[in-house]
């Protein structure tokens, strides 16, 4: 997949605009082009075309629901990774023991499995939880690394996502 390029430096981690956010990986938008005033949803064709895919859209809720599992089991604050929601929700089928949570995962690479978990965590944190099918979930989350609060579209290495609150 191709990624959206940034010429200028990353911008510090703000306040989330639904408008400015790509609805399929979470990810800033470019710049809208100033004589077309029609609000993009998409960074690009591949992810309009991952957000028409229904095969997807059953791994994207499945993630979404993941995450707001381990959210409200684990204490206050705590960041839940985007590798520990990947590593549940990604079951090898062999050792699936869990057939209703667990997806059968022979058509998606182990890259697209991580890069599909780190997605629905951009989308959470720039779109919110009724977006993305929980629509009685209020509050909001960020992105944490290392501590800190990051801008995901930018975030390399392990990074996972709490409550803002
Ligand atoms: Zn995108």
């Amino acid at each position: 997949m191709t990624r959206p390029k940034f010429k200028q430096s990353p911008p510090p981690a703000s306040s989330s605009s639904p408008e400015g956010y790509c609805q399929s990986c979470g990810r800033l938008l470019p710049r809208e082009n100033k004589t077309d005033p029609t609000p993009r949803k998409y960074c690009s064709s591949t992810c309009r075309s991952h957000s028409k895919s229904t095969y997807l859209k059953d791994i994207r809720s499945q993630l979404t629901k993941g995450y707001h599992r381990l959210l409200n089991d684990g204490p206050t604050g705590q960041v839940i990774l985007c590798s520990e929601v990947e590593k549940i929700i990604f079951v090898p089928t062999t050792h699936n023991t869990n057939k209703v949570e667990g997806i059968q995962t022979s058509t998606l690479s182990p890259t697209e499995q991580r890069e599909e978990s780190r997605r629905a965590a951009r989308r959470l944190v720039a779109l919110g939880f009724p977006s993305q099918g929980i629509a009685e979930e209020g509050r909001e989350v960020e992105a944490i690394q290392n501590g800190k609060s990051v801008e995901t579209s930018f975030a390399k290495g392990e990074w996972g996502i709490r409550w803002k609150y």
